[in-house]
């Protein structure tokens, strides 16, 4: 009834994008992916699946932000169409999975679909969108929040990088600066494949993952300042240490995000920790430290941040550090579409797979359409431990096929009236 994706098709795809823009880490020896956001590599992994677009028949449009996108017609005009995407831009240090399976898993539906001569009722869109990673000019899932209204297309534009390169600039650089209007129309449906990019899958044995949405993420840089002194000399009662009171707050965070007051699902991590001067016999007079806070739940998230607060006052009081922070990225927790989940949960179960309905860790482009449209996501799992944003990042042919091979059969039966 369903027709069977080419797994094997499929997997050449992600191999010959990872072509594009692959180098070999210095450290691990591993051939990862670098295609920044919008650089030369970008442009030809754009290139590349435009083409594979236009040979697969769809009719491709480029937005002003660079968002492309592919029809394939179906017998219905007048109905709103199903939507399946993703990304394939990289981090710099990326693999080929993160983004490229959910691109190409839609593109290989449509190649299926053509292959078995089958029309939809609905038009089916599958589309790219642009530095999704955010690694460039700090902003993620820049082309699908401009394409779904969160981001004005004036703010998108100025967006620089490190280098004062603007994305405007760039998308004019590389030929991605398209005619079509940004915003989309709501789809009927918007689904979308992905790497888990975790270890939850792998962990207890399953084939793939129903995504019921993305937790809710708070970052804050911390400055802390203290009192450099000389760490033979000054007595223990006598510091404002800044390393101290860092310390102090990342063990407060483990204790928070531990003790099951804001959810059993908060996390809170301080990844970045500098202190000053950096040396081995001086106590640090100043700290810069930053907090990444998760929560699925957007009232619990918010207790936790005034919670963290109130320690951080408490502490600088107690300390005489004082103790400065600005937000530096908020999103909210989103919830998918549970119309879209029940569809693809029953495509599982009619292949006896196992599956987990499982919370997105990270952010993904389906956050965004989640706002206009019924939206959910499958997740493929990923071996070791679900490794991502590195070249290690891999998932098995079998693993990506079954992925895809629900997307395919979801988008279907979305496309049914
Ligand atoms: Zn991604």
């Amino acid at each position: 009834m369903f027709p069977k994706i080419d797994g094997e098709r499929l997997w050449a795809s992600i191999q010959d994008l990872a072509k594009v823009g692959a180098y070999t880490d210095s450290v691990s020896g591993l051939v990862g992916v670098n295609r920044l956001a919008l650089t030369d590599a970008d442009r030809d992994g754009r290139r590349l699946v435009r083409g594979w677009f236009e040979a697969a028949g769809l009719e491709v449009r480029v937005d002003r932000i660079g968002n492309t996108y592919g029809v394939r017609r179906g017998r219905r005009r007048d109905l709103a169409r199903i939507m399946a995407g993703s990304h394939i831009d990289s981090v710099p240090t990326g693999g080929a999975f993160d983004g490229c399976l959910g691109v190409l898993g839609a593109l290989e539906v449509v190649r299926t679909l053509n292959d078995a001569g089958l029309s939809t009722d609905r038009d089916l869109e599958i589309g790219f969108f642009t530095d999704e990673e955010g690694a460039r000019f700090g902003t993620d899932m820049l082309g699908s929040a401009t394409a779904c209204g969160r981001l004005p297309i004036e703010t998108a534009y100025g967006l620089a990088d490190k280098d004062g390169t603007t994305v405007k600039g760039e998308l004019e650089r590389i030929g991605f600066l398209g005619p079509a209007p940004e915003r989309v129309t709501p789809p009927a449906a918007y689904v979308e494949c992905h790497v888990e990019q975790g270890p939850i899958l792998a962990t207890r044995g399953r084939d793939l993952g129903a995504v019921v949405g993305v937790q809710a993420i708070s970052w804050y840089e911390l400055t802390l300042e203290g009192k450099s002194a000389h760490a033979g000399t000054t007595p223990m009662g006598l510091r404002k240490d800044a390393g101290l009171v860092a310390s102090r707050i990342n063990v407060e965070l483990h204790r928070m995000a531990t003790s099951g007051v804001y959810g059993a699902e908060m996390r809170a991590t301080m990844g970045r920790f500098d202190p000053v001067p950096d040396r081995v016999n001086i106590v640090p007079g100043r700290v810069i430290c930053t907090v990444d806070l998760r929560n699925p739940d957007d009232a619990a998230m918010a207790r936790a941040e005034a919670d963290l607060f109130g320690f951080l006052k408490a502490l600088a009081a107690e300390t005489g550090v004082a103790i400065t922070w600005r937000q530096t990225a908020q999103t909210h927790s989103v919830k998918f579409s549970e119309v879209v989940l029940s569809v693809i949960t029953a495509r599982m179960e009619a292949h006896g797979l196992s599956y987990e309905r499982i919370l997105s860790g990270a952010g993904h482009d389906a956050q965004e359409f989640a706002a206009i449209c019924p939206t959910a996501m499958i997740f493929v799992p990923g071996l070791y431990d679900g490794i991502s944003h590195n070249p290690r990042e891999y998932s098995t042919p079998e693993a990506c096929a079954r992925g895809v091979q629900i997307l395919c059969e979801t988008m279907l039966e979305l496309s049914k009236t």
